[in-house]
């Protein structure tokens, strides 16, 4: 079966370190709008001329230039057989979108939503390093590297994203309440399979637990809200 997962939540919701960690499990690949932008801002090309700006200033890129990446993405042929959306969609006409593509392809998604505690957010944010060979997630606080300031996987120097400096933080925040968080209802009203899950105060590994067994048994259930553990 198909193994379509969408990853919704919250800026610093988790959702980055979830998918990475999903992917091991589920064997589809991670498919990170942020991630795939900030490739294009590194490469220095057109299109990362265009949104470099906009991401650093912590908006949202325009739609439609999300919305072709991520159908570019889901036309290769890794991502056949299913595939994690993270940090996509982000705001309703992007949810349109995705609904459409989906729709009109007859697979059907599970929406998983990260729910996270807006003090619990902050801190998280301002404490997050990343490899920037690889990718991979830390937090000073809650996940630091064996070495201190060094990726575990490549010995590369941690930095900190660009946007998640506090002013950024803050704006980023801002355009998920006013953008985002609607689509919570929306994925609702349209009869979606949508699953709330609390990702407040548990470990990486406890929460993919629980985000395992959902998705596991997701797929039978009825379509609307289910807040699970
Ligand atoms: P986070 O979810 O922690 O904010 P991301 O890496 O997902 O981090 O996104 C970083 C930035 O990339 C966003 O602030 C925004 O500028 C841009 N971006 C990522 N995904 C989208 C999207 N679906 N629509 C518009 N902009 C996006």
């Amino acid at each position: 079966m198909m193994q379509a997962v969408v990853l919704f939540g919250s800026p610093g919701s988790g959702k980055g370190t979830q998918a990475s960690l999903l992917k091991n499990c589920l064997k589809v690949p991670h498919i990170s709008t942020g991630d795939m932008l900030r490739e294009h801002i590194r490469k220095g090309n057109a299109l990362g001329v265009r949104v470099a700006a906009t991401m650093h200033a912590g908006t949202l890129v325009r739609d439609e230039v999300v919305d072709q990446l991520v159908e570019e993405r889901l036309a290769e042929p890794d991502a056949q057989a299913g595939f994690i959306l993270d940090g996509y969609p982000r705001t309703r006409a992007q949810a349109e979108h995705l609904i459409g593509w989906l729709d009109g392809r007859g697979i059907r998604e599970l929406v998983i939503h990260l729910v996270v505690d807006y003090n619990v957010i902050v801190t998280r944010l301002s404490g997050r390093r990343q490899c920037p060979l690889c990718g991979t997630l830390y937090n000073v606080v809650s996940n630091p590297p064996r070495v201190e300031g060094l990726c575990d996987l490549d010995g590369q120097a941690l930095a900190v994203r660009d946007d998640d400096r506090e002013p950024v933080i803050r704006q980023r925040l801002a355009e998920y309440e006013s953008q985002s968080r609607p689509l919570i209802e929306f994925f609702r009203e349209k009869g979606r399979r949508l699953f709330e899950i609390d990702a407040s105060n548990r470990t990486p590994e406890a929460l993919l637990s629980q985000v395992c067994s959902t998705i596991k048994s997701g797929w039978d259930r009825p379509p609307g809200l289910s807040v699970e553990g």
